[in-house]
Protein backbone atom coordinates (compact mmCIF):
# COMPACT_ATOMS: atom_id res chain seq x y z
CA UNK A 1 0.00 0.00 0.00
CA UNK A 2 1.24 3.36 -0.96
CA UNK A 3 1.47 5.85 2.06
CA UNK A 4 -1.21 8.65 2.51
CA UNK A 5 1.96 11.11 2.80
CA UNK A 6 4.29 11.54 0.07
CA UNK A 7 6.29 13.32 1.84
CA UNK A 8 8.22 11.01 4.07
CA UNK A 9 11.48 9.48 3.37
CA UNK A 10 13.19 6.24 4.20
CA UNK A 11 15.41 6.41 6.52
CA UNK A 12 18.35 4.30 6.84
CA UNK A 13 20.25 3.99 9.83
CA UNK A 14 24.21 3.95 10.48
CA UNK A 15 23.89 0.24 11.89
CA UNK A 16 22.81 -2.18 9.42
CA UNK A 17 20.89 -5.26 9.60
CA UNK A 18 23.64 -7.06 8.86
CA UNK A 19 25.59 -5.48 11.81
CA UNK A 20 22.95 -6.77 13.83
CA UNK A 21 23.07 -10.21 12.14
CA UNK A 22 26.60 -10.68 12.98
CA UNK A 23 26.22 -9.42 16.54
CA UNK A 24 23.85 -11.79 17.36
CA UNK A 25 25.42 -14.95 15.57
CA UNK A 26 21.85 -14.99 13.09
CA UNK A 27 20.15 -14.35 10.38
CA UNK A 28 16.69 -12.01 10.82
CA UNK A 29 13.78 -14.10 8.94
CA UNK A 30 10.55 -14.53 9.09
CA UNK A 31 9.17 -18.22 9.69
CA UNK A 32 5.29 -17.79 8.74
CA UNK A 33 2.79 -20.30 10.71
CA UNK A 34 0.08 -20.86 8.78
CA UNK A 35 -2.84 -23.41 8.78
CA UNK A 36 -6.48 -23.96 10.66
CA UNK A 37 -7.06 -23.49 13.89
CA UNK A 38 -5.75 -25.66 16.39
CA UNK A 39 -3.90 -27.30 14.21
CA UNK A 40 -0.68 -26.48 16.42
CA UNK A 41 0.78 -23.26 15.32
CA UNK A 42 0.99 -21.48 19.00
CA UNK A 43 2.16 -24.62 20.20
CA UNK A 44 4.81 -25.12 18.05
CA UNK A 45 5.58 -21.21 17.49
CA UNK A 46 6.03 -21.76 21.42
CA UNK A 47 8.29 -24.46 21.79
CA UNK A 48 10.22 -23.21 18.71
CA UNK A 49 11.14 -19.70 20.30
CA UNK A 50 12.02 -21.67 23.78
CA UNK A 51 14.37 -24.21 21.55
CA UNK A 52 16.17 -21.18 19.96
CA UNK A 53 16.97 -19.55 22.75
CA UNK A 54 18.28 -22.65 24.79
CA UNK A 55 20.51 -21.79 21.51
CA UNK A 56 21.08 -19.16 21.79
CA UNK A 57 19.67 -17.48 19.23
CA UNK A 58 16.93 -14.86 19.99
CA UNK A 59 13.45 -15.37 18.23
CA UNK A 60 10.10 -13.88 19.09
CA UNK A 61 6.53 -14.93 18.46
CA UNK A 62 3.77 -12.83 17.26
CA UNK A 63 0.80 -14.94 18.20
CA UNK A 64 -2.72 -14.20 16.78
CA UNK A 65 -4.76 -13.19 20.05
CA UNK A 66 -2.33 -11.15 21.70
CA UNK A 67 -2.10 -9.25 18.30
CA UNK A 68 -5.42 -9.00 18.46
CA UNK A 69 -5.34 -7.69 22.36
CA UNK A 70 -3.92 -4.97 21.42
CA UNK A 71 -2.60 -3.28 17.58
CA UNK A 72 -4.99 -5.06 16.05
CA UNK A 73 -8.21 -4.72 18.89
CA UNK A 74 -10.07 -2.72 16.20
CA UNK A 75 -10.53 -5.81 13.30
CA UNK A 76 -12.87 -8.91 13.35
CA UNK A 77 -13.01 -11.50 11.16
CA UNK A 78 -14.45 -10.04 7.96
CA UNK A 79 -12.27 -11.10 4.71
CA UNK A 80 -11.29 -7.05 5.07
CA UNK A 81 -10.53 -7.39 8.69
CA UNK A 82 -8.45 -10.44 8.29
CA UNK A 83 -6.67 -8.86 5.21
CA UNK A 84 -5.79 -5.78 7.45
CA UNK A 85 -4.57 -7.77 10.47
CA UNK A 86 -2.13 -9.78 8.01
CA UNK A 87 -0.96 -6.67 6.82
CA UNK A 88 0.09 -4.97 9.77
CA UNK A 89 0.91 -8.39 11.13
CA UNK A 90 3.38 -8.77 8.39
CA UNK A 91 5.00 -4.81 8.84
CA UNK A 92 5.39 -5.60 12.02
CA UNK A 93 7.43 -9.04 11.24
CA UNK A 94 9.33 -7.44 8.44
CA UNK A 95 10.78 -4.50 11.38
CA UNK A 96 11.61 -7.65 13.95
CA UNK A 97 13.76 -9.67 10.68
CA UNK A 98 15.30 -6.26 10.27
CA UNK A 99 15.87 -5.88 13.71
CA UNK A 100 17.87 -9.26 13.70
CA UNK A 101 15.24 -11.76 15.04
CA UNK A 102 14.24 -14.94 14.25
CA UNK A 103 10.11 -13.89 13.88
CA UNK A 104 7.58 -16.36 14.32
CA UNK A 105 4.28 -15.75 13.44
CA UNK A 106 1.41 -17.61 14.21
CA UNK A 107 -1.49 -16.92 12.56
CA UNK A 108 -4.47 -18.49 10.48
CA UNK A 109 -4.10 -16.48 7.69
CA UNK A 110 -6.36 -18.10 5.03
CA UNK A 111 -5.44 -16.51 1.73
CA UNK A 112 -2.73 -17.17 -0.34
CA UNK A 113 -2.53 -13.65 -1.69
CA UNK A 114 -2.05 -11.69 2.03
CA UNK A 115 0.95 -14.78 2.43
CA UNK A 116 2.79 -13.58 -0.84
CA UNK A 117 2.07 -9.76 0.04
CA UNK A 118 3.88 -10.62 3.50
CA UNK A 119 6.65 -13.09 1.64
CA UNK A 120 7.46 -10.03 -0.97
CA UNK A 121 8.32 -7.26 2.36
CA UNK A 122 11.49 -9.25 2.58
CA UNK A 123 14.57 -10.62 0.55
CA UNK A 124 14.46 -14.20 -1.14
CA UNK A 125 14.88 -16.65 1.39
CA UNK A 126 14.00 -14.35 4.71
CA UNK A 127 10.49 -15.82 4.28
CA UNK A 128 9.95 -19.15 5.59
CA UNK A 129 6.41 -20.57 4.80
CA UNK A 130 5.47 -23.47 7.19
CA UNK A 131 2.26 -24.99 6.56
CA UNK A 132 0.80 -26.74 10.15
CA UNK A 133 -1.17 -29.46 8.95
CA UNK A 134 -4.25 -31.74 10.17
CA UNK A 135 -7.54 -32.47 8.87
CA UNK A 136 -10.47 -30.71 9.94
CA UNK A 137 -11.93 -34.02 11.48
CA UNK A 138 -9.25 -34.09 13.90
CA UNK A 139 -9.29 -30.53 14.31
CA UNK A 140 -12.89 -30.71 15.82
CA UNK A 141 -11.99 -34.18 17.95
CA UNK A 142 -9.47 -32.13 19.30
CA UNK A 143 -10.71 -28.39 19.79
CA UNK A 144 -9.09 -27.27 22.76
CA UNK A 145 -10.71 -23.92 22.93
CA UNK A 146 -14.04 -25.29 21.96
CA UNK A 147 -14.29 -23.27 18.84
CA UNK A 148 -15.33 -25.85 16.38
CA UNK A 149 -17.80 -26.80 18.46
CA UNK A 150 -19.57 -23.28 18.74
CA UNK A 151 -18.42 -22.80 15.03
CA UNK A 152 -20.60 -26.08 13.72
CA UNK A 153 -23.38 -25.31 15.71
CA UNK A 154 -23.16 -21.67 14.32
CA UNK A 155 -23.13 -19.94 17.60
CA UNK A 156 -19.25 -18.43 15.84
CA UNK A 157 -19.43 -17.30 12.27
CA UNK A 158 -16.67 -16.86 9.47
CA UNK A 159 -14.64 -19.56 11.22
CA UNK A 160 -11.94 -20.89 8.81
CA UNK A 161 -12.14 -24.31 7.74
CA UNK A 162 -15.71 -24.60 9.04
CA UNK A 163 -17.65 -21.50 7.55
CA UNK A 164 -14.46 -19.50 6.25
CA UNK A 165 -12.33 -20.56 3.36
CA UNK A 166 -8.47 -21.53 3.99
CA UNK A 167 -6.23 -21.13 0.94
CA UNK A 168 -3.69 -24.09 1.17
CA UNK A 169 -0.13 -23.48 0.68
CA UNK A 170 1.00 -24.09 -2.56
CA UNK A 171 4.88 -24.70 -1.90
CA UNK A 172 5.81 -24.10 1.60
CA UNK A 173 9.21 -24.58 2.53
CA UNK A 174 8.51 -26.83 5.17
CA UNK A 175 5.19 -28.89 5.92
CA UNK A 176 4.42 -30.47 9.68
CA UNK A 177 1.88 -32.78 9.78
CA UNK A 178 0.16 -32.35 13.13
CA UNK A 179 -1.58 -35.57 13.17
CA UNK A 180 1.35 -37.15 12.63
CA UNK A 181 4.14 -35.89 14.24
CA UNK A 182 4.86 -34.48 17.72
CA UNK A 183 5.55 -31.25 18.73
CA UNK A 184 9.41 -32.23 18.67
CA UNK A 185 8.68 -33.42 15.34
CA UNK A 186 7.42 -30.46 13.92
CA UNK A 187 9.88 -28.03 15.89
CA UNK A 188 13.19 -30.42 14.73
CA UNK A 189 12.36 -29.92 11.15
CA UNK A 190 12.11 -26.25 11.27
CA UNK A 191 15.36 -26.44 12.95
CA UNK A 192 16.93 -28.75 10.59
CA UNK A 193 15.57 -26.32 7.94
CA UNK A 194 17.17 -22.80 9.41
CA UNK A 195 20.66 -24.72 9.79
CA UNK A 196 20.34 -25.93 6.23
CA UNK A 197 19.68 -22.62 5.16
CA UNK A 198 23.14 -21.16 7.61
CA UNK A 199 20.14 -19.14 9.28
CA UNK A 200 21.50 -20.65 12.76
P1 LIG B 1 -3.35 -22.93 16.74
O1 LIG B 1 -2.34 -21.94 17.22
O2 LIG B 1 -3.02 -23.48 15.38
O3 LIG B 1 -4.76 -22.44 16.83
P2 LIG B 1 -2.79 -24.32 19.20
O4 LIG B 1 -1.31 -24.54 19.21
O5 LIG B 1 -3.34 -23.21 20.00
O6 LIG B 1 -3.26 -24.21 17.67
O7 LIG B 1 -3.54 -25.64 19.65
C1 LIG B 1 -3.19 -26.90 19.14
C2 LIG B 1 -3.65 -27.97 20.09
O8 LIG B 1 -3.33 -29.25 19.55
C3 LIG B 1 -2.96 -27.85 21.44
O9 LIG B 1 -3.88 -28.19 22.45
C4 LIG B 1 -1.85 -28.93 21.32
O10 LIG B 1 -1.49 -29.45 22.57
C5 LIG B 1 -2.53 -29.98 20.47
N1 LIG B 1 -1.64 -30.85 19.70
C6 LIG B 1 -1.72 -32.19 19.65
N2 LIG B 1 -0.77 -32.72 18.87
C7 LIG B 1 -0.04 -31.68 18.39
C8 LIG B 1 1.09 -31.59 17.53
N3 LIG B 1 1.67 -32.67 17.00
N4 LIG B 1 1.56 -30.35 17.23
C9 LIG B 1 0.98 -29.26 17.76
N5 LIG B 1 -0.09 -29.28 18.58
C10 LIG B 1 -0.61 -30.49 18.91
Amino acid sequence: MDPKSKNIVWHEGKVKKEDREKLLGQKGIIIWLTGLPASGKSTIAHELEWKLLEMGKLAYVLDGDNIRHGLNSDLGFSPEDRKENIRRISEVAKLFAEAGLITITAFISPYREDRKRARNLVKDGEFIEVYVKCPVEKLIERDPKGLYKKALSGEIKEFTGISAPYEEPENPEILVETDKESVEESVGKILDYLRSKKII
